[in-house]
């Protein structure tokens, strides 16, 4: 008798929130104009080729990425932690628009190991040349990869880590890059290469610190800029977006220790996409973006954490 070796396929859950890679328009050589999250999960992976995995689909939501809230990055953790000893591995697809925060806010907030893969499209399920069965082929491949650990990103075969990854173009297909640095890894025809493994900080952070979060905004400073706008009351936090290494006009400035003086914790961040702010009268983002600084503090001032805490908590980045 004749023993074949079987591979067990790897059990992975398909989270689908909506994006590009569930849009569709009515022409098919239009990529740019059509309308995100209109098909179904169940139509989406039934347009998957063969593959070795087994999949499970689960529809959280159905939007474009600009709509992402809260209120959905909570119910991705909840069905992430839920679920987490039924299957090997997890993919969410989600916009690119807000794909960054969406991975970021994962990052922080999911403490397993099992792997999570976000991934999405630049061009609609239907139109010519759409790279979202590619992508979601290769996300697929590296949730059942036995080296990939928590939160990824897959797009363009490119593994990008949470911490880093912003859109950095509008339309183009290889849309993402990273903040001071490489890509993790890369996945070529569903072969996963890393070059170099996962890592993340451990944070004092759960997932329902995401119900009813302290507002924070986020301050442009632009050359000429003259008197800060008014605030909401209900702002407990501040992201500025200085200039080069963070620096903000004086006058500016001293308005600002005024906002600190009245409790609302200031982060001085940098409108650029490479480097990182380190010095600042207020609390440096270090090399976190805007979005994600603003996330951030969030979650430090939901712990009612003290500026030096807060300061400690940045500087992991
Ligand atoms: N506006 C779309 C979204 O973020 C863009 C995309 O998915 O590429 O949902």
């Amino acid at each position: 008798m004749h023993r074949i070796k079987t591979m067990q396929n790897k059990k992975i859950l398909i989270l689908t929130t909506g994006g590009t890679i569930a849009g569709s328009g009515e022409d098919h050589l239009q990529g740019a104009n059509y309308k995100a999250g209109s098909i179904s999960g169940e139509t989406l992976l039934s347009s998957l080729p063969p593959i070795p995995a087994s999949l499970e689909v689960y529809e959280v939501a159905q939007i474009d990425s600009i709509e992402m809230d809260a209120k959905i990055w909570h119910k991705l953790l909840t069905l992430l932690h839920q679920n987490i000893t039924l299957y090997d591995g997890f993919v969410i697809t989600h916009g690119t628009d807000t794909m960054e925060e969406s991975a970021f806010v994962l990052e922080l907030l999911y403490q397993e190991s099992k792997p999570v893969i976000l991934v999405g499209a630049m061009r609609p399920s239907d139109a010519i040349g759409s790279d979202g069965i590619k992508n979601l082929c290769n996300a697929i491949s590296l949730a059942s990869n036995s080296k990939a650990k928590g939160v990824m990103v897959l797009m363009n075969d490119k593994i990008y880590d949470p911490k880093t990854i912003y859109k950095a173009h509008t339309y183009n297909l290889d849309a993402f890059a990273s903040r001071n640095g490489g890509d993790m890894g890369y996945v070529l025809d569903g072969s996963v290469r890393f070059f170099y493994p996962p890592y993340k900080h451990t944070l004092p952070f759960v997932t329902d610190d995401l119900i009813s979060l302290p507002k924070v905004e986020i301050l442009y400073i632009y050359a000429g800029i003259s008197d800060l706008p008014k605030f909401s009351h209900e702002v407990r936090g501040l992201i500025v977006a200085g200039c080069g290494a963070g620096n903000i006009p004086t006058k500016i400035r001293i308005q600002l220790r005024e906002l600190q003086a009245q409790g609302i914790q200031i982060v001085a961040c940098s409108r650029g996409n490479q480097g990182f702010v380190c010095e600042s009268e207020f609390i440096p983002a270090y090399a976190l973006s805007l979005p994600k600084a603003r996330i951030l503090l969030a979650l430090c001032l939901q712990h009612k954490q003290a500026q030096e805490d807060i300061k400690a908590v940045f500087a992991h980045f």
